[in-house]
Order: C-alpha cells, then sequence, then structure tokens
C-alpha cells in the first residue's frame, strides 16, 4: 500500500526545524483552541497547528465527498468516524496542500489564516473517551513486577503468554498533556502491619504506555480478527497511566487495579495516523508456547517507536530515566483488539486501549519507577544531587516518543503531567 503523504522527499513550504516531531509526513491530528477560536480540528507542522475548519470553509476538501463539519467539532470522534478511506484522503490532501512542489493549491496565501504558532494556541484533549481499557503486554514489564512482588521462578502468572491480560479503567480522569495532577489519597497498608492508614500516596509512580484510539464501531456481538483490527485503529498516542503503588498494593486483590490507578492518566494532545506510523513497521517477539488460533496473526505488527521518559525537578535540571521502544511489545494491537472482542464485546469510534507499561530488556529501559529502582531499593541519582524512588511533589514526568527511517522523523509530541500536593 502506498500513502502519498508518507513520501520522504516531500518538502513543505512551512519551515519544519531540525528534529522536529511534525515533519510534513506525519501530518497528525488533534484539538486546539484560542481566546478567541473554540476548539476544532488540527493538524501540525513544524511550530505550527493547521485549523482544519479554515482549510475546508475555502473548499481545500470539496471533492473528497465529506461533511466537513467535522472540522468545527471539540473532538476528533466525528472526524475519525468518516473511515478510513476518507480520513486518508484528507491526509493526503493536506500534504499536498503544504507540498513545495505542488503548484495546484495556492494555500501559502491564506496561511496567515490557517497557520497558527504553536506557542499562541492550547492543545486540547484530542478525542471524547468512551471506554478506556488497559492491557498488560510487555514481557518485560509482567516478568520484573511478578519478580518483585511474587517469584522470580514464577514471574508471569499461567495465563499470561496465552492471552493479552488487561482491565476496564476509567474515561473521566484521562487528561491531555500539561494537565497538573493532585497526589493522590487513599488506604495504605505500612509493612509490618495488618491494619490500613489513609494519607497521601508516598510511591507515586508513572507507567510508560503507548496508546491506540478506535475509528470505527462493531456491534453487540461481532468479534474483530486480528487480519482485520487495523481497520478499526485509527491513530497512537503516548499515555502516562499514573499509578499509586501503595495503594495499588493493598487494594488489588481479587479484583485488579481501582483507586491506585483512576485517579489520572495523561495523555500527549495529538493522535498519530496509522497510515503516517505504516514505514516503521517491525516484526514482533516470538510468541512461545503458540497462542490459539484467534489470536495468530500474520506480518509485521509491531512498531518501532523510540520512547523516553524525563523527570523535571521543580526549578531542576531533567534526567532521563527511561529509554525504550514500542516494539518489545509481546502481545501487538492487533491480538489486543481481537482478545477484547473475542467473546462479542462491541467496541465504539473514542475508545482508548493502553498497552501496559513498555520495558525493555535491560535496566534502563524499563518503563516504571517501581522497576528503575527496583521497588525503591536504587533510587535514581538527580542532576541536583536529591534522589527519586518515586515521584515528588514538584516533580514534571515528560514522555516522548519517535520513529525514525530514511532520513524522516516522526514525532508524537510531549505527554507531560506536573505532581501537586494532596489536595
Ligand atoms: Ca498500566
Amino acid at each position: 500500500m502506498s500513502i502519498l503523504a508518507n513520501n520522504p522527499a516531500l518538502k513543505s513550504w512551512v519551515d519544519v526545524p531540525e528534529g522536529s516531531d511534525f515533519p510534513i509526513q506525519n501530518l497528525p491530528f488533534g484539538i486546539f483552541k484560542t481566546d478567541e477560536l473554540e476548539p476544532r480540528v488540527a493538524s501540525a507542522i513544524g511550530d505550527y497547528v493547521i485549523d482544519m475548519s479554515v482549510l475546508a470553509e475555502h473548499g481545500f476538501f470539496e471533492d473528497l465527498a465529506i461533511d466537513t463539519t467535522v472540522f468545527s467539532k471539540p473532538f476528533l470522534n466525528d472526524f475519525m468516524a468518516l473511515g478510513r478511506e476518507k480520513t486518508r484522503a484528507v491526509r493526503n490532501r493536506l500534504s499536498e496542500i503544504l507540498d513545495t512542489d505542488l503548484d495546484d493549491w495556492d494555500a501559502s496565501e491564506l496561511k496567515e489564516y490557517f497557520l497558527h504558532p504553536m506557542h499562541e494556541i492550547e492543545l486540547c484533549m484530542p478525542v471524547r473517551i468512551g471506554d478506556y481499557t488497559d492491557f498488560y503486554s510487555s514481557i518485560e514489564h509482567a516478568t520484573n513486577v511478578g519478580s518483585l512482588f511474587r517469584d522470580p521462578k514464577n514471574a508471569l502468572l499461567p495465563n499470561w503468554r496465552h492471552l493479552p491480560v488487561g482491565y476496564h479503567g476509567r474515561a473521566s480522569s484521562i487528561i491531555v498533556s500539561g494537565t497538573d495532577i493532585h497526589r493522590p489519597k487513599g488506604q495504605q497498608i505500612p509493612s509490618n502491619s495488618d491494619q490500613p492508614v489513609y494519607g497521601a500516596s508516598k510511591l507515586l509512580d508513572f507507567e510508560l504506555e503507548m496508546g491506540f484510539v478506535i475509528g470505527k464501531e462493531t456491534k453487540l456481538g461481532d468479534s474483530v480478527s486480528t487480519a482485520n483490527a487495523e481497520d478499526y485503529i485509527f491513530g497512537l498516542i503516548l499515555f502516562n497511566d499514573w499509578s499509586a503503588r501503595d495503594i495499588q498494593k493493598w487494594e488489588y486483590v481479587p479484583l485488579g487495579p481501582f483507586l491506585g490507578k483512576n485517579f489520572a492518566s495523561t495523555v500527549s494532545p495529538w493522535v498519530i495516523t496509522m497510515d503516517a506510523l505504516e514505514p516503521f513497521r517491525v516484526q514482533g517477539p516470538t510468541q512461545e508456547p503458540e497462542v490459539l488460533p484467534y489470536l495468530q496473526y500474520e506480518g509485521k505488527k509491531n512498531y518501532d517507536v523510540h520512547l523516553s521518559v524525563d523527570i523535571v525537578p521543580e526549578n531542576g535540571q531533567s534526567k532521563t530515566v527511561c529509554q525504550s521502544n514500542f516494539k518489545y511489545m509481546y502481545w501487538n494491537m492487533c491480538q489486543q483488539l481481537a482478545h477484547h472482542t473475542v467473546n462479542g464485546c462491541n467496541i465504539k469510534v473514542g475508545d482508548m486501549y493502553a498497552s501496559g507499561t513498555i520495558s525493555g530488556p535491560e535496566k534502563g529501559s524499563y518503563g516504571s519507577m517501581l522497576e528503575i529502582t527496583w521497588r525503591g531499593t536504587e533510587p535514581v541519582e538527580m542532576p541536583d544531587g536529591s534522589q527519586r524512588k518515586f515521584i515528588q511533589d514538584g516533580d514534571t514526568v515528560v514522555m516522548k516518543g519517535y520513529c525514525e527511517k530514511d532520513g524522516v522523523r516522526i514525532g508524537f509530541g510531549d505527554c507531560s503531567g506536573t505532581i501537586l500536593p494532596a489536595k
């Protein structure tokens, strides 16, 4: 499948700084607003957002037979629901509009109307999320956690290699990058005690994850196969699944995570389309033992996305505490979706699915402080001489991601959140 907008040779008449997340080959979708402009659909190039509704008003999408009111909506849901064929056509047209070598579109004359410098706008939550599911699909993460909390010799539970383990999370507290979070409070069990106490979490952690967003619904009772799963996925975002380890530890048996997880999850503001990610497919890890037929798949279903996590103390110098990669995932998105729907559970446009913490094989590639500091026993040294076992008040956690190949670098934008003291 050849996607015109992905051509590495393309250059835009809009200046794109070296190392930008948003070259002409990316063209992600998000939502922005200003003091004057209501939230609306945007794309990005270089240091600018593109007001899609203005391009639509000027007729740039007229021949694509789409309902262009979708560009004036405060969430991407209606745009995504147009379907892969039409959203692909929009992205391809956008590429033509921004292309230096195409004279058909005199868009540069209108640039003051549809381009806004990123520092003058506010990025909003891109999707109205219906349901949210969190998986647990990194074998390195599951092995580390199993070793820390149970038994290194039997770190993985018996089901782990047979199905992508997951749970239903909470959508209401998923927030866009840049939104502050108060340290959560709740019940914890002090070590050497059988009586819980109540208070602010002392073991506040991040989880480095990626999320995918659904762009096509199914009917109740229907299932999605691994072969068809990609038709239902609109794109990917970065996802920080904040976790209060002390609250989680006391509450999680027998029904799994609850208040230790649902106080906040942060997403990056741009949805990177599956089309833009097409050149970065890679083979996933070998699955042993062989999985059941409904989970088997063909082709390259993993993606080579470099990931990093920085901790930035208040008024301090940042420290990179993790460098990982989405390609390490044992269970891929197609398997997750096939498993999620195998029982007939329906999916809806705007649903969000997170990968689970993405840890790599080596130290330095672990995707949570729990693993990085090995449950607090090996603290991280910060540039100012302080130590971190977990996240402190005033710390900002910044996740970044990018793909790179053939001189093209596709970035995800920052997924950032600051921890404020407990309310
Ligand atoms: Ca998680």
